[in-house]
């Protein structure tokens, strides 16, 4: 029988070389995971050549029937996960949800107001090149620039001089709790609608160890992949609102914005959530914090400076502008010693995006292979040495050492066995 590798000889090994990638390499880019095989398993179904225009019971197309218990689940679950009445499972992404939420509750035009990108925000909160930037009058809010965290006053006198349409919680770099009850009545006093963006965060919400904010949002998004540990994907969550206000949402995503739901991925966000159910996620997700925690506590001891001091979920930002390299540089000399980090930018910035004078990393794929707070330490004492040598021109010689010893460690905690 056919097989990828005879088929397919150069797409075989370029699979090979990246399994070979994620098993050596320690991967510490806050926004990814390793998904469990049986929810990469379940995509490779024959769900994927089902069209499932509509919503289970509602479809465009006959022969929805299983597909409907895949998607039921979902939804089911993702409630039950959450706390929450209402559960939107078809967003192909994080993307699509945010732009769904954007279509369902606003006119192009209005005033919106999103975390600064520069600062921890995403590009779907308001970036000039993304849809949300060309298509609304974004005001950002951001940190204090002394500690580094969200600055509520600030953001309050905003909304009240700009009066938005709707106020965005959520990042993509910030180590610290949001609070949500604080953002709610903000919103309420500026007469907005009040969403949040959770994707980062999602997995930690799930096991209780970061403020849900269902209870106070009046629609929440998420990504499924990263520290919910799923298939790609996004979803849209809600309330305590009116049906409506649901129906709004289930017509943003589709016709809105989507065509045909991808129903294999949809039955790996019930797989995914029914893991994410189970004590043993809590107690990874309890982990994740502990590790990062741990990692921000060997930065800090060997002189590197954590934005806002600290970390409280499963990332932190290190702040590199008093140091002779950028971001970037650090990015590649870790890189070159098998640790994968992402270059970020520092709040006031004064290097564009691509450069930066700073690093984000985060604890959610060394947590799922199975490292704990001694290997986590470990491993940023690694970097430690690897940004040390950087400085002192050293860092080709440091790399190769550090990477025999990351492989080393790797190996002893299989991704896939
Ligand atoms: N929202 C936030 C806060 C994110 O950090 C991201 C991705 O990094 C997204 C949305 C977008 O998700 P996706 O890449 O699935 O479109």
């Amino acid at each position: 029988s056919l097989t990828l590798a005879t088929f397919d000889p150069e797409l075989a090994a370029a699979v090979l070389r990246e399994e070979r990638r994620q098993e050596d390499h320690a991967e510490l880019i806050a926004s990814e995971n390793y998904a469990s095989p049986l929810v990469m398993a379940i995509q490779n179904t024959v769900f994927t050549n089902k069209y499932a225009e509509g919503y289970p019971g509602k479809r465009y197309y006959s022969g929805c029937e299983y597909v409907d218990v895949a998607e039921r689940l979902a939804i089911e679950r993702a409630k039950a996960l959450f706390d929450c009445d209402y559960a939107n499972v078809q967003p192909h992404a994080g993307a699509q949800a945010n732009a769904a939420v954007f279509l369902a509750l606003t006119h192009p035009g209005d005033t919106v107001m999103g975390m600064n990108l520069a600062q921890g925000g995403h590009l779907t909160h308001g970036n000039p090149s993304n849809f949300s930037g060309r298509h609304y009058k974004i005001v950002p809010y951001g940190l204090d620039p002394e500690t580094g965290l969200i600055d509520y006053d600030e953001m309050e006198r905003i909304a009240l001089d700009t009066r938005p349409r709707m106020l965005i919680g959520g990042f993509s770099a910030y180590s610290r709790y949001k609070d949500w009850a604080r953002m709610r009545s903000i919103a309420d006093k500026a007469g907005a609608i009040f969403w949040v963006d959770m994707a980062h965060v999602a997995g930690l919400v799930a096991a209780s160890e970061y403020p849900n904010p269902l209870p106070h949002a009046h629609v929440v998004t998420s990504t499924t992949h990263k520290t919910l540990r799923g298939p790609r994907g996004g979803i849209i969550l809600a309330k305590g609102q009116d049906d409506g206000f649901y129906r709004k949402l289930d017509t943003a995503v589709f016709p809105g914005i989507q065509g045909g739901p991808l129903m294999h991925v949809i039955a790996a966000k019930a797989v995914a959530f029914k893991e994410a159910l189970s004590p043993a996620f809590k107690s990874y997700q309890r982990q994740v914090v502990v590790n990062a925690r741990a990692m921000a506590a060997v930065l800090q001891r060997r002189g590197y400076r954590i934005v806002s001091g600290g970390t409280d979920n499963h990332l932190m930002l290190i702040d590199l502008s008093n140091k002779p390299y950028t971001g970037k540089e650090a990015d590649a000399a870790l890189s070159a010693a098998y640790i994968t980090a992402n270059k970020n930018s520092v709040p006031n910035d004064p290097r564009s995006p691509f450069v930066t004078s700073g690093l984000r990393i985060g604890t959610p794929a060394v947590t799922t292979r199975g490292f704990g707070a001694a290997e986590c330490e470990d491993l940023a004492g690694w970097l430690c040495d690897v940004l040390d040598a950087l400085e002192a021109g050293s860092s080709e010689q440091v790399a190769g050492r550090i990477r025999e010893q990351v492989v080393a460690l790797c190996r002893r905690h299989p991704v896939y066995r």
